[in-house]
């Protein structure tokens, strides 16, 4: 089975800016920024979509929100930012491969389009 987008980036095949790793997990910047800052906190482990997880899963799910906390603070965002997960295409996911947005840096209004 041919690789994701992301596996190719964490096996730098692809450049990125990969800001954060760890057995689990990696952090890059997104390609097409959505705010001033936009990053996608990307699983090792290829979960196509969210739906797509299991109980097996768990830890790495909590992982990812906890490297979200995480990254924010190092950079300063003031506690002030908002994680969102595409599940589906029709729900804008274009990379099946399981992914946290994270923006901050600008107002983010509610409810998102
Ligand atoms: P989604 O649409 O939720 O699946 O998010 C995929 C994200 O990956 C989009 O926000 C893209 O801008 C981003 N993206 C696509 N290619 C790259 C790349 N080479 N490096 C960093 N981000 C990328």
């Amino acid at each position: 089975m041919s690789s994701t987008l992301f596996e190719k980036i964490i096996n730098r095949e692809i450049p990125s800016d990969i800001l954060y790793e760890d057995d689990l997990s990696f952090v890059i910047k997104d390609i097409n920024p959505q705010a001033p800052t936009h990053l996608l906190i990307i699983p090792k482990k290829v979960i196509p979509k969210l739906s797509d997880a299991s109980e097996d899963d768990q830890m790495i799910l909590g992982h990812l929100m906890l490297v979200a906390g995480k990254i924010a603070d190092q950079l300063g965002l003031d506690e002030t930012f908002r994680l969102v997960v595409n599940n589906g295409a029709k729900a804008g996911q274009s990379v099946f491969h399981l992914h946290l947005h994270l923006l901050s840096g600008r107002l983010l209004n509610w409810p998102p389009g």
